[in-house]
């Protein structure tokens, strides 16, 4: 095929609030073939700056039911809709989704009923609807869906206690991504992430972390410190991504949902990175929100 095959970041943050980052959201290009993965805080605003037509998309999956990965959802829809799509949308993702999508779809149901009598026939009513498909889990990589020469397989992730959560793995080409979902250190995802030429992972850096947690003490912000404590047990340090990538081969490492959100700044980026490349042998980088990323093999 040849074709360009990339993952476009649409938002690199967490649940913390940012200038630079957005809630959790990617757009896995190969060829003509877009899909969403996630649609977090921020990240529908950031399709068409990241190059992406909003009706291009035809499928969407998600990780988990946290709001950094799903609250951008309805207003993504709408994009997609005004920008011309006649069909439903696809969605897979794990138990809880369709609950979810059936929510949101409640809550724009006045909405959709006006935009219909103001545009008429503008609109077509079947590209404002949504299919939804919950995936079986399994912590063992698992095929669901082929498109446009795209192969994607699911496995469950370590989000506890938020269950299920997943992570992806997509193929295409010869080629083949990781995108790990949230999740602390776990032997699915390094069993997924095996050969792959990237690992796209969630990452967190405990040391910033706790001059956070120091600086929200600091100015009595008490509460904010303490559930900020509550972070790392469900997500996976630096270090940890490094041993996981070396033990699992993976061509290069891209790091999203960091945490905590550091600006778009090279200095911060690479203190963020800071032990990595001790560990891992590979790239490294920090994702900054509308980055295209190409999907490569290690060296070419
Ligand atoms: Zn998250
Ligand atoms: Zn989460």
């Amino acid at each position: 095929m040849g074709t360009r095959f990339e993952i476009v970041f649409l938002g690199t943050g967490s649940p913390l609030p940012s200038m630079d980052r957005c809630g959790a959201g990617n757009v896995i290009v190969a060829g003509d073939t877009h899909v969403m993965v996630d649609c977090g805080w921020g990240a529908a605003r950031r399709l068409r700056p990241s190059g992406v037509i909003p009706s291009s998309i035809d499928v969407a999956l998600f990780t988990h039911m946290h709001t950094d990965h799903m609250t951008d959802f309805p207003d993504f829809l709408f994009q997609r809709w005004t920008a011309g799509s006649q069909v439903p949308l696809r969605v897979y993702g794990p138990d809880g989704t369709k609950e979810m999508v059936d929510g949101f779809m409640m809550a724009l149901r006045r909405d959709i009923g006006f935009r219909l009598a103001h545009h008429g026939d503008k609109l077509h009513p079947d590209g404002i609807k949504v299919e939804v498909t919950e995936l079986p889990t399994t912590t063992s990589a698992t095929g669901f869906l082929k498109l446009g020469g795209l192969e994607f397989e699911s496995f469950e992730v370590d989000h506890f206690p938020v269950v299920p959560a997943f992570g992806y793995r997509v193929r295409y080409d010869g080629l083949s991504a990781v995108l790990s979902g949230d999740t602390s250190f776990c032997e699915s995802l390094v069993a997924a992430s095996q050969g792959a030429d990237m690992l796209v992972c969630e990452a967190m850096n405990v040391s910033m972390l706790e001059q956070v947690q120091t600086l929200l003490r600091g100015t009595g912000r008490t509460r904010e410190a303490g559930l900020l404590g509550d972070v790392p047990s469900y997500h996976i340090g630096t270090t940890e991504i490094a041993g996981l990538a070396r033990k699992a081969g993976v061509g290069e490492v891209v790091l999203s949902h960091i945490i905590p959100p550091i600006p778009n700044d090279t200095e911060q980026e690479t203190a963020f990175m800071a032990g990595m490349a001790g560990i891992y042998g590979g790239p490294i980088r920090v994702a900054r929100d509308m980055q295209r990323i190409p999907v490569t093999k290690r060296g070419s």
